[in-house]
């Protein structure tokens, strides 16, 4: 009994690396939001979404129409294509990432 409870040891390590890798490929991380179906396969990007996407209106707009986007390389990709003998910028409606007491902050 002695001499077989290492192997087994060893064994049974092996089988709990081999199903970790497996978890760690097939982990998905839903958006917290109830009212939002995406799930996304990095942490990074469902925080991302959610802290700047999630339920947010577009923050990106067409300077020349009303195409609006979450992301600028949207809008930028929407110029080339349909307005490419314009200037090829992009209004930003609100930045997510400005605090708020840093906008009430009196300048004078
Ligand atoms: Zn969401
Ligand atoms: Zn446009």
């Amino acid at each position: 009994m002695v001499d077989i409870k290492p192997r087994l040891i060893c064994k049974g390590l092996k089988n709990l690396t081999d199903d970790n890798f497996i978890k760690i490929e097939t982990v998905k991380y839903a958006c917290p939001n109830p009212d939002c179906d995406s799930v996304f396969t990095d942490k990074s990007n469902r925080n991302r979404h959610y802290n700047y996407h999630c339920g947010k209106p577009p923050r990106f707009q067409c300077p020349y129409c009303s195409h609006k986007s979450h992301r600028k390389s949207d809008v930028q990709v929407h110029i080339n294509s349909r307005h490419r003998f314009f200037r090829n910028y992009v209004i930003e409606l609100y930045n997510p990432c400005k605090k708020r007491n840093y906008i009430n902050k009196k300048t004078e």
